[in-house]
């Protein structure tokens, strides 16, 4: 996956002729670490998880990024996901630098007090290298506001009080009111700006989405909010149709009690693979990274795909997309709504001062709006899709930061 993301850096880095000091200085990660945990079970028994955590650069400010349960989880993963972060706070302006990381595991296999457990044994690994001064990690998948509140805790006996460690936290416990469908609402920003840059609304648009965890879901109520059709939806154990649009109420309350769309009585069932494909305006995956590959992406149908997931698209898919003239929204500014509220819930922390749920909404429409706008300009001025407009601006203000930072012999132009 690094390569990939890499791949893109480098065609937008090509575009603006970026001298090969700078690619150097700003695409090597900052810190690797990778730790042991040991926990006992319920049982009793000693468990091995291994922890990573990769903070790929903070020219803008200190590394931010989630932290994700999953058993897919190694260095390779965390670094590709790391430096995506590091454009992604870049292209909405939010001042932090990319970081990532995780626990190799199947947190469905692990009880409650194992997680618990286990968050805190990565905590007491980490704490030294975590802080709201330098970095601050965030929920993933797998990962939750309780989570945040364990990482919260275990870090304050370090340290203090330090509800800024990380965000994603209980709004009962210095969270911010409007984290939780943040990237969501991001995703419904982003969609609905560039239908207004063709002139059309949300208004009857249909959309066929994969996944429907906390991303998903609130696209997808938000979407539907605004007049969309919500036509198909995929999660990993079932998906349901219905052409004139799915009752999104309805199957978020059906997703909260049974963990899945599967068997949702209002709509017919199918092979979720088939989502990707799906006769509809607008294509959202939402759930991992490479659902979109070179044995789907000649078979997409929608003419809007907005990556809500990251790095849901392989590169070679990603340019059979653009060959078939379908407008990829990317990642790096389709679910930067998530960041950018953390970024809220940060300032809400070190200020201790707490935001109605107005000034949140009326800030992020403000921020994912204006990143929207830049990326369409960048695109127009330079002839690129909007992936290598986003990477461009991204790139730009990372590397003007990153040069202000150190002197260099030789100036380097960044234009
Ligand atoms: P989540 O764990 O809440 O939900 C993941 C969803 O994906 C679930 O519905 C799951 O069933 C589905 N899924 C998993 N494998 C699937 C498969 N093979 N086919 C179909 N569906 C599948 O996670 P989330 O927080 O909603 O994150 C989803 C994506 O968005 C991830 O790529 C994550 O990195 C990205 N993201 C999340 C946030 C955030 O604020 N949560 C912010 C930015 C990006």
């Amino acid at each position: 996956m690094l390569d990939a993301i890499h791949r893109y850096f480098h065609a937008a880095a090509d575009v603006v002729g970026l001298d090969s000091r700078l690619r150097e200085i700003i695409l090597a990660p900052r810190r690797v670490v990778k730790v042991d945990l040991v926990t006992e079970s319920d049982d009793g028994q000693l468990m091995h998880h291994q922890g990573f955590r990769v903070q790929h650069n903070d020219s803008r400010g200190p590394f931010k990024g989630g932290l994700r349960y999953h058993p897919t989880v190694d260095e390779d993963h965390a670094a590709a996901l790391a430096n995506l972060m590091t454009w992604k706070t870049a292209v909405v302006d939010v001042p932090f630098g990319g970081a990532k990381g995780g626990i190799n595991c199947d947190p469905q296999q692990l009880s409650r007090t194992e997680l618990d457990a286990m968050t805190r044994a990565f905590v007491q690994q980490i704490h030294e290298v975590i802080g709201p001064n330098l970095d601050i990690p965030a929920p993933d998948v797998n990962t939750n506001s309780d989570v945040m509140a364990w990482i919260m805790d275990e870090y304050s006996k370090y340290y203090g009080f330090s509800p800024g460690v990380v965000t994603g936290k209980p709004v009962h416990l210095f969270g911010s009111v409007g984290r939780d469908e943040a990237t969501g609402r991001g995703v419904m920003i982003c969609l609905r700006e560039q239908l207004m840059s063709l002139g059309r609304s949300l208004e009857g648009v249909t959309v066929a989405l994969q996944g429907f965890g906390n991303v998903g879901s609130h696209a997808a109520r938000l979407i539907a909010e605004h007049g969309g059709r919500i036509v198909a939806v995929a999660d990993h154990l079932g998906a349901v149709s219905k052409e004139d649009g799915l009752d999104v109420p309805a199957l978020c309350e059906w997703a909260a009690t049974h963990r899945t769309v599967k068997g949702f009585p209002d709509g017919d069932s199918f092979n979720g693979a088939e989502v990707i494909v799906w006769p509809a305006d607008v294509l959202i995956p939402a759930a991992l990274e490479g659902a979109i590959t070179v044995d789907n992406a000649s078979d997409v149908r929608a003419q809007i795909v907005v990556e809500a997931a990251n790095a849901p698209t392989t590169p070679d898919a990603d340019a059979i997309l653009n060959e078939k003239g379908i407008t990829v929204i990317p990642d790096i500014l389709a679910n930067a709504g998530g960041v950018t509220v953390s970024y809220f819930e940060w300032a809400q922390n070190i200020q201790q001062y707490r935001w109605e749920i107005d000034r949140v909404v009326e800030e992020l429409e403000k921020v994912m709006v204006r990143a929207c706008a830049s990326v369409r300009e960048v695109a127009k001025s330079r002839g690129v899709d909007l992936r290598t407009a986003s990477f461009v601006l991204a790139l730009q203000r990372v590397g003007r930061a990153a040069l202000s930072r150190r002197t260099v012999r030789e100036p380097i132009s960044l234009e």
